[in-house]
């Protein structure tokens, strides 16, 4: 294909989805693509999709609905405009999804999109294509690496998969369906990785996978390396100044990991831990594979290794046969940590998953009361945590500008929007600030210096040994 063709992609659901779109994106930019904002101007629409829960997959088809409006248009003007349906409800649904759309010309697996260019062409020739298999090729080797300009328009903090897929099988999760086995990247490539992103102006990489921290990837030596060491690595990299790593299970936060949060100053002291329950019976209902107790210790062990450290968390309420008391354990277990905030879901049964067949499901409007208790919960302690902020002074690295002239906004090591006066000059640096004020979702502040200025800290909690049942400082989930 050749020629300024113009292609729109729209990510739903995780983290991993919008890494996916940008590979996605930088593969199609080798074969003449440019992106665009407007669906409506595109020759090309890649829906990335998420199959989670139950709302998240039929928001696919509601927004397909929207697509064949599109298309319909663009054919009267005398244009073709190619949809594709990408990631996890292309890879559960295949087939099926052109039955019920067939406005939709490419389904695409979320392990097969290395493959848009030839899929594309054989689109071209007429034909609708489904593509859902797990092909043996390596994806990440055979996609395009994203220009210096394209890095530098995502911003100045980027998301790496260093890991893929889960072996783990919670009995409500489509995951280890949909994305596969575990499947860990060379420790080489991820660096390598990094690096192109720090000499594009990046500061700041999450290390992502649906697993993160069962990393096991070959390091140079031929060794397997823990996800520690490879932070160990990553930290090095010149230009890069903050770590983060999400999604993580409990069960895999090994010695090395715990040691890298008393290690690396550049690791921020921020941990998105999902627990799930706080009830042992339901915990193991759902093989999460650790107890309650087990989760307690590890945040007990990571507070130890670094003090002003901060959790957030996922929760689902209404697993099958979940009852009062075992909703009472969740919230006992939340007024333990402490947490700086946490998504919270109804269970939402999935095709295909053990719990889906289970007795003993749960009433709907007996979940909802249970979500809203435990909301209400959460945010108690992320406005507490929020409130803890006010004064203290800690480093922000500035992200974009804000939304009114002479107003920047970056992100503190909890991982808040920080609102300050500056300068778009700004952007990309990291500067020590003290916040003043606080509104539902932001902080806001004075810059006071550049790191290692009089009045720098490590962190609103620096020095501190926090106590339980005090909330930390926070994240708007994760
Ligand atoms: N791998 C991560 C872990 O083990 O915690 C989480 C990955 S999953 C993409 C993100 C979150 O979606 C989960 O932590 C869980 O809270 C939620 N989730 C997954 N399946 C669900 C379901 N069937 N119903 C409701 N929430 C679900
Ligand atoms: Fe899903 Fe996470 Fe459980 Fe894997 S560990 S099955 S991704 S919830």
């Amino acid at each position: 294909m050749s020629g300024a063709r113009k292609v729109h992609i729209r990510s739903f659901g995780c983290q991993m989805n919008v890494y996916d779109s940008h590979r996605m994106a930088d593969t199609l930019a080798g074969e003449g693509y440019a992106e665009t904002a407007a669906a409506g101007d595109a020759d090309l629409i890649i829906l990335n999709t998420c199959h989670i829960r139950e709302k998240a997959a039929e928001k696919v088809y509601s927004e397909l609905g929207r697509m064949r409006r599109l298309k319909e248009a663009a054919a009267r003007d005398g244009r073709r405009i190619v949809v594709a349906v990408a990631g996890c409800v292309a890879q559960a649904e295949g087939a099926e999804i052109i039955r019920r759309a067939p406005t939709v010309d490419l389904v695409v697996g979320s392990q097969s999109f290395q493959r848009l260019p030839a899929l594309l062409a054989r689109v071209e020739r007429g034909d609708a294509v489904v593509d859902t298999e797990f092909p043996v090729e390596g994806k990440f080797g055979a996609l395009k690496a994203p220009s210096p300009q394209a890095t530098r328009a995502r911003g100045v903090s980027a998301f790496v998969t260093v890991q893929e897929g889960c072996d783990k099988f919670c009995t409500f999760c489509v995951v280890p369906y949909t994305r596969g086995a575990e499947l860990s990247r060379p420790a080489a490539e991820i660096v390598a990785e990094v690096a192109r992103l720090a000499e594009a102006g990046v500061r700041e990489v999450t290390l992502i996978g649906q697993n993160v921290n069962a990393y096991h990837g070959v390091g140079p030596g031929g060794a397997p390396w823990t996800l520690g060491r490879l932070l160990h690595r990553v930290a090095e990299v010149p230009g890069i100044a903050r770590l983060r790593y999400t999604t993580s299970h409990p069960g895999d936060m090994e010695a090395s990991l715990i040691a890298a949060h008393r290690d690396l100053a550049g690791l921020m002291p921020h941990l998105h831990l999902p627990v799930q329950s706080g009830s042992d019976r339901i915990l193991a209902a759902m093989n999460r594979r650790h107890t309650r107790a087990q989760y307690l210790r590890t945040i007990e062990r990571l507070r130890q290794a670094r003090p002003d450290m901060a959790f957030s968390s996922d929760f689902i309420v209404g697993f099958p046969a979940e009852s009062e008391q075992d909703f009472g354990a969740t919230l006992s277990l939340i007024d333990e940590v402490g947490f700086a905030g946490a998504y919270s879901f109804k269970y939402s049964a999935r095709p295909g998953t053990p719990a889906a067949e289970l007795d003993q499901q749960v009433a709907e409007d007996v979940k909802s009361e249970r979500l809203q208790r435990l909301q209400r919960a959460i945010d108690r302690q992320q406005a507490a945590f929020n409130a803890r902020c006010l004064g203290r002074s800690f480093e922000v690295l500035f992200e974009r500008t804000g939304r009114y002239p002479g107003q920047i906004v970056g992100r503190s090591p909890y991982l808040q929007p920080v609102q300050v006066p500056g300068s778009a000059a700004s952007i990309g640096e990291i500067g020590t600030v003290t916040i003043t004020e606080l509104s539902a979702n932001s902080l806001f502040g004075s810059l006071v210096g550049k790191p290692g200025a009089p009045g720098s800290e490590r962190g609103p909690l620096a020095g501190e040994r926090p106590r339980r049942r005090d909330p930390m400082p926070a994240e708007p989930g994760g």
